[in-house]
């Protein structure tokens, strides 16, 4: 089995302070338990320093939520690979469903994030999914399949094995309600496909597919036991340590 990994996706909460706190619980709580799961925080940018101090000396790594595709440019408002890089980020989350569907990037949008991300030397997490409305018309596969043949276009053999894929229903996402068991193994399933077919069987073997959509506590012991689950995404059950720990620390069981 791939070595499970739980990314923390903080979005848009929390200060320094807050960010630094929550990092420190969890940093603590690892150390006096280790996890059999790989972990990632991923803060907002403005914490990524705080956090990182925090993250020093520990097992557990640190993403950014985003970032532009270019290394530098005029591009107001932007940060690029090479600026995530340089406050200590391993991990870029890319073509998260609220990038796609709040801010409109689109699928170009997102295939060009991933290779400068991976050119900095840092691993690319990045997130598909359907809609409600497509899931309704059957249009899953299709969408899931579209998302994947434009993002890993320009990509070798070695960026996927640099690359981590998350599938996240958006309809799953911050609503409380999970995609069910099946409906994440056919998903696991279509995507290790697409990824053995354009990369080889050991590529697709390897690739580590999350899953996310409203991961809890109470819900993880019925999600792990997915046997085509690599880890998870989570958010909401991130932003505390007395939810986002037996996240983490259900993969030991599995
Ligand atoms: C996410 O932000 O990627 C996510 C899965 O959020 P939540 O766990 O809150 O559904």
């Amino acid at each position: 089995m791939n070595t499970p990994l739980v990314v923390a996706n903080w979005k848009m909460h929390g200060d320094q302070a807050s960010c630094a706190r929550l990092a420190r619980q969890i940093v603590r709580a690892l150390r006096h338990q280790p996890a059999s799961a790989e972990v990632v925080l991923a803060p907002p940018f403005t914490a990524l320093n705080a956090v990182q101090r925090r993250l020093s000396g520990s097992p557990i790594k640190l993403a950014a939520q985003n970032c532009h595709w270019e290394v530098q440019g005029a591009y107001t408002g932007e940060i690029s690979p090479v600026m995530v890089r340089e406050l200590g980020c391993t991990f870029v989350i890319v073509g998260h469903s609220e990038r796609r569907h709040v801010f409109q990037e689109s699928d170009d949008m997102i295939a060009r994030k991933l290779a400068p991300v991976l050119r900095q030397g840092m691993r690319a997490i990045l997130c598909v999914g359907e809609t409600l409305d497509q899931r309704q018309a059957k249009k899953t596969a299709t969408v899931i399949h579209r998302q994947l043949r434009i993002a890993l276009k320009g990509l070798t053999k070695a960026d996927i094995a640099n690359s981590e894929i998350a599938y996240e229903p958006v309809w799953a996402i911050g609503t409380g309600q999970n995609a069910t068991p099946k409906q994440i193994s056919q998903v696991h399933r279509l995507i290790r496909k697409c990824l053995t077919n354009r990369f080889g069987p050991s590529a697709g073997k390897h690739a580590r597919i999350l899953y996310g959509g409203s991961v809890k506590p109470e819900n993880v012991a019925s999600l792990v036991a997915v046997e085509e689950i690599d880890g998870f995404l989570v958010g909401g059950a991130s932003l505390q340590s007395e939810t986002f720990l037996p996240i983490i620390r259900a993969f030991s069981q599995k």
